[in-house]
């Protein structure tokens, strides 16, 4: 299996479409509170964890409780679609200015696999329509993220790679 190696007091950046897995991994490898969601905290600014419409201050909320929780030295982990370079940059500025290590892990699955599974999820996430905008940001941007700033850049092709990765705190 793949050992990712991530920092234990820094800040570990998903990345991937809708469906692709994003919230199933980080709960899997994870504490709930070291986990910092798009939807979690949209559904804080809004009585609709869907609605667009929040979406601007859902990540000013989600920024803030990232550079909070990094300023106090704990481990934590953004759950986010982050396929554009400049959502990602912001996360890698706080991780930057609070002398954090920074490590990017992406779930790239099949566009057919993220749609199928969204179909299971009744009313729940952006919809299918996002997977093949969000999937072009992302294969765009991925073969250079340790360019953005990133100490390390875990690719995981698949769901066997995914389903099997195991994490390794760096202390
Ligand atoms: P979003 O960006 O919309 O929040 P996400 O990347 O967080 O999506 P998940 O909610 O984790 O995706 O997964 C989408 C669906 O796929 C869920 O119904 C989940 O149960 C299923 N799923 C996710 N990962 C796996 C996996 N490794 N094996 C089997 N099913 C999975
Ligand atoms: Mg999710």
């Amino acid at each position: 299996p793949r050992v990712l190696r991530v920092p234990a007091t820094g800040l570990v950046v998903l990345v991937g479409v809708s469906g692709a897995g994003k919230s199933t991994f980080a709960a899997r490898h994870f504490a709930p509170a070291q986990v910092v969601g798009s939807d979690f905290c949209r559904g804080l600014v809004s009585d609709d964890e869907n609605d667009p419409s929040a979406t601007e201050d859902a990540f000013d909320l989600l920024n803030h409780i990232v550079a909070k929780r990094l300023e106090r030295g704990l481990l934590t982990v953004v759950d986010a679609a982050n396929v554009r370079r400049r959502d990602r940059a912001r996360l890698v500025r706080a991780a930057k200015d609070n002398d954090a290590l920074c490590a990017a892990v992406v779930l790239d699955v099949p566009e057919g696999l993220a749609r199928e599974r969204n179909r299971g999820r009744a009313g729940r996430g952006p919809g299918d329509h996002v997977i093949p905008r969000q999937q072009r940001d992302l294969r765009a941007g991925a073969k250079r993220l340790d360019q953005e700033g990133f100490q390390r850049v875990h690719v995981l092709n698949g769901p066997e790679e995914i389903d099997s990765a195991v994490l390794e705190l760096e202390r």
